[in-house]
């Protein structure tokens, strides 16, 4: 049987799990592509699947959600799924095994990538970028004239989010790790920067709005920031937690939002694009927005994929900004 190079792992733990073997590559069957890639992204999801926090469906494992690259072979087309032929420039963000130099995947889960926009930009913004998408199209539907707030805005769903809920009319609050994550925050949609180490992000962000509060956080952080985020919210606010950067947020005693008649939110990207047409409506919103320039993608390092472990090593500790390639 064919094989490919691809970064496994066989038993859950730390980065040193990662193991960059050769692993089967099968002929795609019907409904299904062999994909060439190009570039893989990098998520923090791809850490929680290797520490076991989110459950992978079984082991060894090929970790990886996002890539882009090129159809080499079609299995026979599925009568209602999409077609691809040879030589198309695809992309996904949410189908587990990508962290492989080819790989064979349903067709159903791929989308074009339009003109100009290159394969590293696909890569890094498919999983990222719907995610920003869902956040404040669907969970949320920021409106122009808001006040907006966004934890770790230099990061990779944070510089896609800023810039989105700045493209939306909106004022973006964001909070970044060090000065120098501040001013890419800034360079990408970020009105108010809060350096949240020096700073007390829940007095700056009372002080930028006036006392009122947000309508709205968006915190991927979690467990660090989920107290201070509850408090900076309007009455009527709404809570997205969306991850876990800092570890899981503890259980919630609902009581607590009587008080400000506050609404919790905890969505995750795969229900907002589980139907054919939500993936093509979420992933046409952001490649536009991309190949308009309305959206900037920021890949802050690159590491060769080979080399993943490190790669996750500089994102569990804070050390990576914007989006994170790793090169097959
Ligand atoms: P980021 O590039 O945003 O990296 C995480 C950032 O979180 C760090 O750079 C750091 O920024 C900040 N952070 C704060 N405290 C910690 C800590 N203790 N350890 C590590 N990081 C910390 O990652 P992603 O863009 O890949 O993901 C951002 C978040 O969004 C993650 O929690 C991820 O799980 C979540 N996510 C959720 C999805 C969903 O559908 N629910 C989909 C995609 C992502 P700084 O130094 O500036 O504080």
């Amino acid at each position: 049987m064919t094989t490919t190079m691809a970064i496994r792992i066989h038993g859950l733990g730390g980065p040193e799990m990662m193991r960059w073997e050769q692993v089967p590559l099968p002929e795609p069957g019907p409904g299904e592509v062999l994909v060439r890639q190009e570039a893989v992204g990098l998520n923090f999801i791809d850490t929680y699947h290797r520490s076991g926090l989110y459950p992978v469906p079984s082991l060894p494992a090929v970790l990886g959600m996002e890539a882009a690259g090129v159809v080499e072979a079609a299995g026979p087309a599925a009568a209602d799924g999409p077609t691809f032929q040879p030589g198309d420039r695809v992309a996904y963000g949410s189908v587990l095994g990508g962290y492989a130099e080819r790989r064979v995947m349903p067709a159903d889960q791929l989308v074009a990538v339009p003109e100009g926009v290159d394969y590293e930009a696909a890569a890094a913004a498919m999983l990222k970028g719907m995610t920003a998408w869902y956040l404040c199209r669907r969970t949320y539907r920021v409106s122009a004239g808001e006040t907006v707030l966004v934890h770790a805005a230099a990061g990779g769903v944070g510089t896609i989010l800023g810039q989105w809920c700045k493209a939306l009319g909106a004022t973006v609050i964001g909070t970044a790790g060090s000065p120098e994550k501040g001013r890419l925050a800034r360079a990408h949609g970020t009105d108010h920067i809060i350096l949240y180490k020096e700073e007390d992000f829940v007095e700056r962000a009372r002080e930028i709005t006036g006392g009122r509060g947000v309508p709205v956080v968006f915190d991927g952080v979690g467990k660090a920031t989920f107290e201070g985020s509850m408090e900076c919210l309007a009455r009527f606010g709404m809570m997205i937690t969306f991850g876990n950067a800092s570890g899981p947020v503890p259980p919630l005693n609902l009581l607590r939002l009587s008080a400000k008649g506050i609404s919790v939110a905890r969505p995750s990207l795969k229900p907002y694009i589980d139907r054919r047409e939500d993936l093509e409506e979420a992933s046409g919103e952001l490649l536009g927005h991309i190949q308009a320039g309305r959206i900037r993608l920021n890949i802050g390092q690159r590491f060769p994929l080979s080399e993943a472990a490190e790669a996750h090593r500089a994102l569990e500790s804070r050390q990576t900004q914007g989006c994170t390639i790793l090169q097959p």
